[in-house]
């Protein structure tokens, strides 16, 4: 692809390392450019507009137009644009909003540790998890269960707690200390015959056997998305984390819900741990914590473990952790505002509302030659594509059929995201409409159909 010498084309292939992207294949593909938002559509610098399917990374959740956000970060830019929360200062935006939330969340939450992004708040729960413990007299306790197929970030400890390859590759992690047991996916993990109760169980007794093989004395904690996203869109099989808890529990080990997609309405309800019965010990939080307008990250916490941290600044004085952006002012405010707009136009009401027809719509799409499995809840779902519908069987990576899809839904004015096994993942604001979930599906459904010509051998 040429481009118009000090084109922002150029310029972009010239200066510009991108995140996620075929660094071999950009100079030939060229960037993208998006230049402004209006409800759930951004538009390019060609003027094409597009329905943002996946909520740019799972994150917009009240679109790209919201002048309410705008106005929130424009008051506090105007009174305060930087201050920080070192050494007993504060900022009001952050008070309030820990306060908001140790107020608003389900599980009994104590203390907000606030970070700029999701990685860094998994990060900063591998780092508590070891102060926790050393703290406690128990200075082996600092292993981490996580799962395959999990996303939990990218900094050296969140990809290592991170279980796809792509995120492993050539980075030397994960590093000492994290282990990973099997993905909950039942439509491709089940064995021959295997009922999924029978597949929860066999989980389960994984589960039990690595804590005893390790010993539990050194299994610090388990890290676990409610649903899992970036690895396929995997909603729990039934019995999943009520069996996994009380071992948990058994054993002393923290449960650890990553948030990070599934925490304010995706999945129907405030926290995914909410949909999904679960009791976690800690939270990580980002992404619509602030509807993806400002970089703000949270972690939670119980009274309990933080009387463990307050325990280590008796020993050591400082808590020797905190980031200059922790507590930022302007992304503090705009997520607070964020939270406000939640309740004021009574999101999760119409998260209940929308979501029958959006998994209505989703699971109609399993009807297709190409779609294996049609999954999701709430919000948030994804069809995976496989060349053999009897026998579950993907295609063959290198025809990237995932890919090709997203690409042809794009010509029809829609953006979703293509992950592993040729899966699509669709996870649009959560303001969008019924009119406007039909013509989504409308527009995937044609990017199928164009599939079925180019690669169906069925239809
Ligand atoms: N955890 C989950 C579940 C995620 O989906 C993501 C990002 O997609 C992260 C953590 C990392 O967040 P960030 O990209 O803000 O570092």
């Amino acid at each position: 692809m040429k481009h118009i010498v000090n084109s922002p084309q150029a310029r972009d292939l010239r200066s510009h390392l991108h995140p996620f992207t075929n660094l071999a294949a950009h100079a030939e593909v060229g960037p993208n450019i998006f230049l402004r938002g209006d409800g759930i559509h951004v538009y390019d610098d060609a003027g094409r507009g597009y329905i943002e399917g996946l909520a740019g990374l799972w994150c917009a959740s009240l679109g790209f137009s919201e002048e309410r956000l705008v106005d929130a970060a424009l008051r506090q830019m105007k009174a305060l644009p930087f201050y920080h929360n070192f050494a007993h200062k504060a900022v009001e935006p952050a008070i309030e909003l820990a306060d908001y939330l140790v107020g608003k969340v389900s599980p009994p939450m104590g203390k907000v540790f606030f970070t700029n992004s999701g990685s860094e708040a998994n990060d900063t729960q591998v780092k508590l998890v070891r102060y926790y413990n050393n703290l406690r007299g128990r200075p082996e306790k600092k292993k981490i269960i996580a799962r395959r197929g999990a996303y939990h970030g990218i900094t050296l400890a969140a990809a290592s707690l991170t279980g796809l390859q792509y995120s492993h590759n050539a980075f030397d992690v994960p590093l000492p200390g994290f282990l990973h047991v099997t993905c909950p996916h039942y439509y491709h993990y089940a064995k021959e015959g295997e009922s999924e109760a029978e597949f929860v169980a066999r989980l389960v007794a994984e589960l039990e056997q690595l804590i005893e093989s390790e010993g539990p004395e050194t299994i610090g904690a388990f890290i676990a998305e409610p649903v899992m996203g970036a690895g396929g869109v995997f909603p729990p099989p039934p019995g999943y984390f009520e069996a996994i808890e009380p071992l948990l529990r058994k054993h002393d080990i923290l449960f650890i819900a990553d948030e990070v997609i599934t925490g304010f309405y995706r999945t129907g309800r405030m926290l995914g741990s909410d949909t999904c019965g679960i009791r976690p010990d800690m939270i990580s939080m980002a992404k619509a914590l602030s509807g993806g307008y400002q970089p703000i990250g949270a972690v939670m916490i119980t009274d309990e473990i933080h009387e463990v941290l307050v325990e280590g600044s008796r020993r050591y004085g400082l808590f020797g952790h905190g980031f200059t952006y922790s507590g930022h002012p302007v992304p503090a405010a705009v997520a607070l505002e964020t939270q406000r707009i939640y309740d004021a136009d009574a999101i999760e009401t119409h998260v209940g509302a929308i979501s029958p027809h959006f998994q209505a719509r989703l699971r109609s799409l399993g009807q297709h030659p190409l779609v294996g499995e049609a999954r999701g809840v709430g919000l948030i779902g994804a069809i995976e594509l496989v060349e053999d519908k009897a026998g579950r069987r993907n295609f063959d990576p290198g025809k990237k059929v995932g890919p090709w899809v997203a690409q042809a839904a794009m010509e029809h004015g829609l953006i979703v995201r293509a992950l592993v096994n040729d899966t699509i993942a669709i996870c649009p604001p959560l303001i969008v409409t019924d009119r406007q979930i039909d013509q989504l599906f409308d527009a995937l459904g044609a990017a199928l159909e164009d599939a079925q010509a180019a690669f169906g051998t069925n239809g």
